[in-house]
């Protein structure tokens, strides 16, 4: 990237200021993990409910190391995943307790750890003397941006700094994986599913009980109401439709995949949502996309994303 603009943000994240930056999930709100200041300006920002904890993103394995204690499992992800969609929560250790920001884990002794796979913000964690907390780069609730272009004037207005770093790659958040010593749980799904981990630790996750602080259940919300596994549009519906075979009649269709590829489909999911949400439809049908693989994330986004209004309330 132009070292004029990376320098930018880096001064500005040093200062405390916050910068959105580019990964291979989402956009990220980016801060400074071990400043108080910073920390509440980036929950203001987003008008994120305290309790709502923060992923806090490093360069590499041997940095998260100083803030979460690894089991053998947690290693063998990390060095099989890591750079990548993978979020690791781990027991914090003693220089995570005493450095960073405790809004950061909102109040829990367990920290989300995770390394993006993205060029321009790796190497701005590599130069930077601390961690970035960094959730997605969107009004709490709202769609998650995947391109500079999604994001929203009224939280530009509390960012110092944008690092453009073109489409997000993979398109929707990372898995995250609670680690109970050698034991392991999904709490959020994502790219890499809970068959893929299974297989590859060869050991299944604890049975279902783990569940995510702060996951609010209407999140990923468009503004326009969303109904979903449905094939019936008229003239007022804007589509979002997956493979080959789709109904005429919608006032607009964005097609997901073509092919019914459920990684293009994550790719292109909050982009899709955002183009459609712009059109002044009555609503936004969602065709049914497979609840097998990562459909399990994808539709996991699409329910929370269909809520309807006060039940998030109801959670808070
Ligand atoms: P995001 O909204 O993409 O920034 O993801 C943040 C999510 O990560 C939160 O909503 C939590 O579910 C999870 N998370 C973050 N920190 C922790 C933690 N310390 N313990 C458990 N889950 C966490
Ligand atoms: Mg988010």
């Amino acid at each position: 990237m132009d070292p004029v603009c990376l320098k930018e943000g880096l001064l500005a994240l040093q200062s405390g200021a916050l910068v959105v930056m580019p990964t291979e999930t989402v956009y990220g709100l980016a801060a400074d993990a071990t400043n108080p200041q910073a920390i509440a300006a980036l929950y203001a920002a987003k008008g994120r409910p305290a309790s709502n904890p923060l992923i806090v993103h490093v360069a590499d394995q041997a940095s998260a190391q100083r803030w979460g204690g690894f089991s053998e499992t947690a290693h063998k992800l990390a060095d099989a995943f890591w750079p990548g969609p993978l979020t690791l929560v781990l027991p914090m250790t003693a220089e995570a307790k005493a450095h960073i920001a405790p809004a950061v884990t909102a109040g829990h002794d367990t920290l989300a750890l995770r390394v993006p796979h993205h060029p321009l913000t790796l190497q701005a964690l590599r130069a930077l003397p601390f961690p970035l907390a960094a959730p997605s780069a969107n009004l709490s609730n709202q769609l998650s941006p995947t391109r500079v272009s999604h994001l929203h004037h009224q939280l530009l207005t509390h960012v110092a700094h944008i690092w453009d770093g073109g489409p997000c790659i993979q398109g929707i958040e990372s898995t995250i994986v609670q680690i109970i010593g050698n034991n392991w749980a999904v709490l959020r799904h994502g790219i890499f599913t809970e068959e893929a981990l299974t297989a590859f630790l060869k050991t299944p996750p604890l049975s279902a009980t783990a569940t995510a602080p702060g996951q609010s259940l209407r999140h990923y919300a468009p503004h326009h109401p969303m109904i979903l596994n449905s094939t019936k549009v008229g003239p007022e519906d804007a589509l979002l439709a997956f493979g080959p075979h789709v109904p005429a009649g919608a006032m607009i269709t964005k097609n997901l995949s073509l092919r019914g590829n459920l990684h293009e489909t994550a790719a292109r999911l909050f982009d899709a949502l955002h183009t459609l949400d712009q059109w002044p439809c009555h609503r936004i049908v969602v065709m049914p996309i497979p609840e097998s693989g990562v459909g399990l994330a994808i539709n996991e986004r699409l329910k929370k994303g269909a809520m309807t209004r006060g039940h998030e309330s109801a959670m808070a």
